[in-house]
């Protein structure tokens, strides 16, 4: 069964005239150890859909279960306590902490979370990273590729059920985020990872098993990567 699954997923923000619709019952549903990327163009709804489906907002309508959880049952302490033990965040902007080592930024949020990452898987992520040499180094001393391979490393360590990364590429050149698409490729294929990620860079799409294309709060697109080239 899947991983995260969304049914009939209604948001509108604001009310009366100037109301706005985001997401018009979407159903969609994302199998353990696959690499989506979604799509469409800007307004289409992808940062709703991602937020709702994270439990970073909440929808109007339908429902979100993610690893058997259904979201909208929880308070908002319980969700906060699921975004943080079961989902992995990786953003436009890498949000690291500067005064923090790469090694301290990867494991700050099960730190907060009252747990220690195991020493060897600790070793095995800084290493798939590629960041064994700079996991000292804080992210001043860093390229924006190394810093965003943090930020996936971050995201990774509690092995959480699920990883959304928005744009992740967005901030890169070409060759740091071919880096970083490699690395979520392997969290895939080497970790059983499922990724989800919103992008508007058709390389980047072209790395996923399945694409969704949103347009007008709907998806209009849902099939195997690879004919990204043929989407705008
Ligand atoms: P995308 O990520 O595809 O660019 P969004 O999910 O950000 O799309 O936005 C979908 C629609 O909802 C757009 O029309 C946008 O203007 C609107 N929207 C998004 N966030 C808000 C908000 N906080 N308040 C009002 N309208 C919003
Ligand atoms: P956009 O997708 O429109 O470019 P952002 O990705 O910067 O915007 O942020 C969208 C929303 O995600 C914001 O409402 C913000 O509160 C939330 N957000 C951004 N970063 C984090 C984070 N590290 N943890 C939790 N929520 C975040």
């Amino acid at each position: 069964s899947p991983i995260v699954r969304a049914s009939g997923l209604r948001k509108t923000y604001g009310s009366g005239e100037t109301a706005v619709t985001a997401l018009r019952d979407v159903d969609v549903a994302f199998d353990a150890g696959q690499l989506t990327a979604i799509m469409g163009p800007s307004g289409s709804g992808k940062s709703t859909l991602m937020h709702c489906i994270a439990g970073l907002d909440r929808a109007d309508g339908g429902s979100v279960v993610v690893d058997g959880v259904e979201l909208g049952s929880l308070d908002d302490r319980r969700l906060t306590e699921l975004r943080r033990d079961r989902i992995g965040f990786v953003f436009q902007a890498f949000n690291l902490l500067p005064v923090l080592t790469a090694e301290e930024n990867i494991v700050l949020p099960m730190t907060i979370a009252g747990r220690r990452p195991d020493a060897e898987w600790l070793e095995q992520l800084v290493a798939t990273v590629g960041l064994t040499d700079r996991r000292h180094h804080r992210p001043s001393e860093l390229s924006g590729g190394q810093q965003q391979r943090v930020a996936v490393a971050r995201a990774l360590a509690s092995r959480p059920a699920v990883v959304f990364a928005d744009e992740p590429t967005g901030n890169l050149d070409s060759r740091s985020s071919e880096e970083v698409l490699r690395l979520l490729r392997r969290a895939v294929d080497e970790f059983d990872q499922t990724v989800v990620m919103v992008t508007h860079d058709a390389h980047a799409a072209s790395i996923a098993d399945r694409l969704l294309v949103l347009q007008d709060g709907r998806i209009v697109h849902d099939g195997p990567a690879g004919t990204s080239e043929d989407v705008h």
